[in-house]
């Protein structure tokens, strides 16, 4: 299992590099985040220890639960899950990083939190850029009226932008659903809703990594190509 876990990482590697080199990117321009939803702490622990720094969760109590696990370990600690707001103080016990962050009410009471605890928290704003009803993140259309309320909470500091692609065989389509969250980061700087700097692209999966990486994805999230296929109890 360990060589597998670390022979996979290495593939997955590869291909980020081979997708880089292909649009004249430089490797180191896209970071690899585990996907570990379902996997066990012990496997997770194997790929730290390998080198793997940035992790993330989907839900709250599984991702508190590893955590507590792998509280001996340094590593970047992302949320990646649709966030209910009375799962907020749970998560902020070891999150470094919340991915999903989607609507007001949520922006609000993750920032009340945050004061009471004096601390501010990175977050990247989601955005549903497939157009898929059923996908959490805010609408494309509204996203820079809402980073612009966002910016003024004093105790969330927006580093990026994530989007969960549209499933599909039209890579056509799959590049759109990419493309939209490089052009609203290009927006919300060129309209001066956000300073300009460095914003993360959180995007791009197992499967379409490549497309992710030629549309600017400064992260991709991989789970399945590296833990095999997910067993849900
Ligand atoms: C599970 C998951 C991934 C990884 O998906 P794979 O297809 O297994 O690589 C990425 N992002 C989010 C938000 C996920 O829930």
């Amino acid at each position: 299992m360990d060589r597998n876990i670390t022979n996979n990482i290495n593939e997955i590697k590869k291909r980020i590099a081979s997708a880089c080199k292909k649009c004249g990117r430089t490797e180191d321009s896209v970071r690899l985040l585990l996907a570990t939803k379902t996997v066990s702490p012990e496997i997770i622990r194997i790929a730290i220890n390998s080198g793997e720094k940035l992790i993330g969760e989907n839900k709250v109590q599984e991702f508190t639960a590893k955590s507590a696990l792998l509280s001996d370990l340094e590593y970047e600690r992302h949320f990646i899950g649709h966030l209910q707001t009375n799962k907020i103080k749970e998560v902020l016990k070891y999150v470094s990083c919340i991915e999903t962050v989607d609507r007001m009410d949520l922006a609000n009471k993750l920032n009340s939190r945050l004061e009471i605890e004096e601390r501010v928290l990175d977050i990247f704003i989601q955005v549903n850029t497939s157009l898929e009803g059923t996908k959490s993140g805010i609408d494309p259309d509204k996203a820079l009226s809402f980073i612009d309320k966002v910016k003024l909470f004093p105790n969330l500091k927006i580093k990026g932008f994530m989007t969960i692609g549209l499933f599909s065989d039209d890579t056509i389509a799959v590049r759109r659903s990419y493309s939209r969250l490089r052009e609203i980061r290009e927006k919300a700087i060129e309209e001066k809703i956000l300073p300009s700097g460095f914003y993360e692209l959180s995007m791009g999966m197992s499967d379409d990594l490549e497309i992710a990486i030629e549309e600017g994805a400064t992260i991709v999230r991989v789970g399945s190509s590296i833990f095999g296929e997910r067993v849900y109890n």
